[in-house]
């Protein structure tokens, strides 16, 4: 037995949804367990003097969000991003600005191509016109209401049955933004797709905020509420629960360790969720099992220029036909307002879902060098401003809705008596979802301690 006392609270994963949970319950006798030996899970980044490098999440939900209230409770420092989110580099030419609508009078692709462009984008505007109806919150609502309308949108077919047969140029470019979900086009729910649009296209409704010195400080933050109440290194195996109490076993050092509490939080990605919550109704086990997480290949790059790069205006460069899929420029929120361009900075690669599969044999040096190579064609600069290069690879990376994934929800938000589940994948907002989870479940246990 690690601890003699019945805890309030353990809470399993020290990711977001975990550190949220954490940070909410700070008062209370609670002990938040980490298998991996840091805090933060999909948000990674390191400090590298005034600039950063990363390889998870980047943009944060903006004010009335729960990551809002968080971000400012903890104080941690967060900005707008300043550079543009719709920017492509297709077949030799890169655009970074103008209008979306004029792209496929700019782009060089075949004329059947920009007739399909124009069609398909007018299509898609209208769907994230809908979207964006449906995704509306409505005052007193609750959030749980609003999930379950955006995840019901257009959820009978897939992303690519909503395209139809569209010349290659087109695909591949509706897939660049598409993948970003670590989902492939015939994957992911059209429905869910065409919220990335709408995340691209309107700033102020989606994830638009970068958190100054790296994502990873936000739940740094939030894990310094609970001090040495945080165990890295402790791999739970079981949750369990009986009337009155949770009982919950982790390995740490090679040494099975048991802490028993009143509630449990457990905030791990669903696969491991089903793999060491006992009991779970079938419904919950079932609708776990079919999460699906797909992969990611990360390259994370310093430079150090000191003029100005072409690269600054922009935030998110879609990259189709390339070793990687989008860029981003993650230095671009240091240039916000500074009167003179400091110099270094720092850019973010990577290829998600079958474009990440397919580098599975190749070592971190091929796709850096891979990853160099395509980025010093479509910008030569880059050849001699990259000072560092480090590849990171996400075999869980986000958790995509497939077609049909509403009819989970009720499974997955089921009451569970004393153990609670928090975690993105309960929802469509990635790291809002997972914040938000996490303080709700924080919410059920403060209520019923
Ligand atoms: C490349 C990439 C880019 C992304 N970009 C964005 C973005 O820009 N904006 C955005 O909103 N979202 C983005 N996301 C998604 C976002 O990072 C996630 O939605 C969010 O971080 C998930 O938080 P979580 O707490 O639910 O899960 P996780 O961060 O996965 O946390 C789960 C934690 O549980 C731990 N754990 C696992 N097993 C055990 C165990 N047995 N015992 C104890 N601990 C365990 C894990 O180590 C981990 O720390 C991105 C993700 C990736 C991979």
């Amino acid at each position: 037995m690690e601890t003699s006392e019945v805890l309030d609270a353990v809470i399993v994963g020290g990711g977001l949804a975990g550190t949220s949970a954490g940070w909410d319950l700070r008062d209370r006798n609670v002990l938040l367990l980490e298998a991996s030996d840091r805090i933060g899970g999909r948000l990674k980044s390191e400090a590298r003097g005034d600039n950063w490098l990363n390889w998870g999440g980047h943009v944060f939900s903006g004010p009335g969000s729960v990551t809002d209230r968080l971000l400012t409770e903890t104080g941690t420092a967060a900005k707008q991003v300043g550079g543009r989110l719709a920017s492509v580099s297709l077949n030799g030419k890169t655009i970074t600005s103008g209008g979306i609508e004029t792209f496929p009078f700019r782009l060089p692709i075949p004329f059947n191509a920009r007739v399909s462009l124009i069609t398909t984008g007018l299509r898609l505007r209208y769907a994230v016109i809908q979207y964006g109806r449906v995704a509306k919150p409505i005052p007193g609502e609750d959030p749980a209401v609003r999930q379950l309308r955006i995840l019901k949108f257009m959820e009978d077919r897939t992303f690519a049955d909503f395209l139809g047969k569209v010349p290659e140029d087109v695909d591949l470019l509706f897939g660049a933004t598409v993948t970003r979900s670590s989902g492939e086009t015939n994957e992911v729910a059209a429905g869910y797709g065409i919220g990335y649009f709408h995340q691209v296209w309107d700033r102020a409704a989606g994830l638009s905020r970068n958190i100054l010195g790296g994502s990873a400080r936000f739940p740094a933050a939030m894990a310094a509420g609970l001090g040495d109440r945080i165990r890295l290194g402790a791999a739970v195996t079981s949750v369990e629960q009986d009337r009155d109490r949770v009982r919950v076993r982790w390995t740490e050092n090679g040494t099975e360790r048991e802490a028993v509490a009143k509630h449990a939080i457990v905030a791990t990605q669903a696969h491991v969720t089903r793999r060491i919550v006992g009991g779970l109704p079938d419904e919950t086990a079932g609708a776990l099992d079919q999460i699906k997480y797909g992969p990611y290949v990360v390259g994370a790059f310093l430079t150090g220029e000191t003029t100005p790069m072409p690269w600054d205006p922009l935030y998110a460069l879609a990259t189709p036909r390339r070793s990687f899929s989008m860029m981003f420029n993650i230095g671009n929120v240091r240039r916000t307002g500074e009167q003179h361009r400091a110099p270094g900075g720092s850019l973010m690669v990577y290829a998600a879902a079958n474009l990440a599969r397919s580098m599975a044999s190749l070592s971190d040096e091929e796709v850096a060098a891979r990853f160099r190579q395509d980025l010093a064609e479509i910008y030569p600069v880059s050849r001699d401003v990259i000072k560092e290069t480090v590849i990171h690879r996400w075999a869980h990376g986000t958790a995509y809705p497939r077609p049909g994934r509403s009819r989970l929800q009720p499974a997955l938000e089921k009451p569970l008596g004393r153990i609670h589940l928090a975690g993105d994948y309960l929802g469509t907002w990635y790291t809002e979802t997972a914040i938000s989870t996490g303080a709700a479940a924080a919410k059920r246990v403060r209520g019923a301690l």
